[in-house]
């Protein structure tokens, strides 16, 4: 990205900036990994704005973490089910695991990390630390973690067509 991409960027991200992650959504990250270990883990970071929980901030808050379609998973870990992703939570980025703990993108992440602001990496041994955030340009960001109250209806956004098709 040139001189005019740097320009343009804090602009373009002012309002819907990232300002944080909740304790909850890195935690529920690093368990996903470690589930997967060895392999690696992927999944999509949904963010909320910061008001809604209360904050007094304007930003984007990563509040939860969908484990991307396609991703192989143990029997124990959750399956990713897009009839219950709730409409309002927004795509801010993506998460995924390095099972040999190196907590540096690849040539390969920087390709994808263009989808959104924020991108973490979480390495092996999955402790409270042992992760790292990045811009869509593979630079390494401060990225607060929150402790955040979640309200519990972003995870009941579903109708009652979709429980019966569940109970079926
Ligand atoms: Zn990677």
């Amino acid at each position: 990205m040139g001189l005019f991409g740097s320009f343009l960027k804090p602009k373009l991200f002012r309002s819907s900036a990232v300002i944080g992650i909740a304790a909850d959504a890195l935690q529920l990250a690093l368990e996903a990994s470690e589930d997967a270990h060895p392999n690696e883990y992927m999944g999509q970071l949904r963010g909320q704005d910061a008001r809604t929980l209360g904050l007094d901030r304007d930003g984007t808050v990563v509040t939860d973490v969908l484990l991307a379609p396609g991703t192989k998973t143990t029997p124990t870990s959750a399956e990713f089910k897009p009839t219950y992703m709730p409409n309002d939570l927004k795509s801010v980025g993506s998460v995924h695991s390095h099972p040999n703990g190196v907590l540096t993108p690849s040539q390969a992440d920087l390709a994808t990390f263009t989808r959104g602001p924020v991108h973490i990496i979480v390495g092996a041994p999955y402790g409270r630390n042992d992760w790292r955030a990045f811009d869509r340009d593979g630079e390494p960001i401060d990225l607060e973690v929150l402790d955040v109250e979640i309200p519990d209806e972003q995870f009941f956004d579903f109708t009652q067509a979709d429980i019966d098709r569940e109970l079926r």
